[in-house]
């Protein structure tokens, strides 16, 4: 299940991002940092009274001039209006309202969704000021005074946020239905390839209303299942301006990722591995989705031998390192060669992330594996592993329970994961291991 998004949106320095700062930094307890997320600082998984959602910051506008201020935050609101579930206006005290703030106020107003109206850089302790009453003009209801320096207020503002929130965002596809987010930087093919699926099979493209997000989804049902390719870079609306401003197709992308069971990951055979490429891969692996690499535009590979696709493999198992456990399938969605074969490594990727193990058949693992090789000692203590067992799905999490949490080195809680993949064929899908002491 996707957690709510609550979205800031405001002009360039009305203090956003130190508002977000504020927020995750003393407010709100981050759920799950993930490396090179965070560092952007435009998305977090919060939690405030025990109730989760992302935070993200839709901002980023560079300050040119007011016209391109201008069509840069109807971008911005068009982000947060799409996929946000609560939005958070923020506004400059010390400005007051603004002719670009009464606009966005307006396309706001117009999505109807709710708006939380923040005025900002109300650093003083006390009554609050009379500037604080002329934002009642933008039409969003009660003001809410803040100082995202200092911290006043911020607690209000969630509070008014998690009056808001959904419960809990119910999918409206059935369980049997496999969600799929297809992924990668601009330019790769991702709307070449969900077009060709598209014309291929039978479609219902459905738009889901009820729901927070207008995104379009694709629904495909064929022989091997039924999959819904989610809508991550407005690829039936398609707008490139839209794409090209990195922070909200990356944005777009792990909001696509968080809703997806599997995360076709498309590359560009032409150009090979990027570092961009690597970041939303990332993203996937660390939310512990089915992953799987598409090596898109194989048809203009020129010059291939019978050894292309193999030396290509290579250099990428290197690139994918951090994901060691990803399938490669070399496709082109321009002539549509093997797309056919990517239901099935779908389906397959799938169930290897929900896929359930017993005890029992862990343990006989475990005795297998630590007779083949002894776990580690140090110092004349030798690391005793009582029992594995699997804690959840989704991605696969096991528990080892073990006498001596610091003699389980990382070498052979490796070993024991290989173990468990190579056994349970774990194609696609990451693994969690969490070491708990006991006596
Ligand atoms: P953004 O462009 O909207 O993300 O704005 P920033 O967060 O970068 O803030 C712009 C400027 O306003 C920075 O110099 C901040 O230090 C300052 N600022 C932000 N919040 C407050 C506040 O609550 N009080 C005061 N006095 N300054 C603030
Ligand atoms: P997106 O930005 O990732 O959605 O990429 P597009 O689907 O818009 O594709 C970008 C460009 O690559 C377009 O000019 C496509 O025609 C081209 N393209 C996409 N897939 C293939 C492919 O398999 N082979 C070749 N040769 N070109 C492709």
């Amino acid at each position: 299940m996707a957690k709510p998004i609550v979205a800031i949106v405001g002009r360039p320095n009305v203090g956003k991002s130190t508002l977000f700062n504020k927020l995750i930094g003393q407010r709100l307890s981050i759920v799950e940092d993930t490396p090179g997320v965070t560092r952007d600082r435009i998305y977090a998984q919060c939690e405030w009274l025990n109730h989760e959602f992302m935070l993200v910051d839709t901002g980023g506008i560079e300050p040119y001039s007011e016209d391109v201020i201008l069509s840069q935050m109807r971008r911005q609101a068009e982000v947060a209006i799409e996929s946000a579930s609560v939005i958070i206006l923020v506004t400059d005290v010390r400005s007051g309202v603004t002719a670009t703030d009464q606009e966005v106020a307006t396309m706001l107003l117009k999505s109807g969704k709710p708006i939380i109206l923040c005025v900002n850089k109300v650093d003083s302790i006390g009554d609050t000021p009379a500037e604080v009453y002329e934002f009642y003009n933008l039409g969003l209801g009660d003001p809410i005074p803040v100082s995202s320096t200092h911290g006043h207020g911020t607690g209000d503002l969630l509070d008014e946020v998690l009056k808001h929130l959904p419960e809990g965002e119910e999918e409206d596809y059935g369980d049997d239905v496999i969600k799929v987010a297809v992924i990668g930087k601009p330019n790769v093919g991702k709307s070449s390839l969900i077009n060709k699926i598209a014309g291929e099979e039978r479609v219902i493209v459905s738009n889901i209303a009820g729901t927070t997000r207008d995104a379009v989804d694709t629904v495909v049902e064929n022989e091997s299942g039924k999959f819904v390719f989610i809508d991550t870079a407005g690829i039936r609306r398609k707008s490139k301006v839209f794409e090209n401003i990195e922070r909200y197709s990356v944005l777009r992308a792990y909001m696509a990722v968080d809703r997806a069971d599997v995360c076709v990951i498309v590359i560009d055979a032409t150009e090979g591995f990027t570092e961009q490429d690597s970041k939303v891969a990332g993203y996937a692996h660390e939310q512990g989705k089915g992953c799987i690499v598409a090596v898109n535009k194989w048809d203009a590979v020129e010059d291939k031998t019978d050894k292309t696709m193999k030396e290509f493999s290579d250099k990428l198992r290197v690139d994918f390192s951090f994901m060691s456990y990803v399938p490669f399938l070399f496709i082109s969605a321009l002539t549509g060669q093997r797309v056919n074969k990517l239901y099935e490594m779908i389906k397959e990727v799938a169930e290897k992330n929900a896929i359930r193990v017993t005890t029992g058949s862990l343990n006989d693992l475990l005795a297998y594996a630590t007779a083949r090789v002894q776990p580690p000692s140090d110092k004349g203590r030798r690391l005793k592993i009582y029992y594995i067992t699997q804690a959840s799905t989704k991605p696969p999490t096991f528990v080892a329970f073990v006498n001596r949490k610091e003699l389980f080195h990382f070498s052979y809680q490796r070993y024991l994961e290989n173990q468990i993949r190579e056994t349970f064929d774990l194609q696609g899908t990451p693994i969690r291991f969490i070491v708990r002491e006991r006596d």
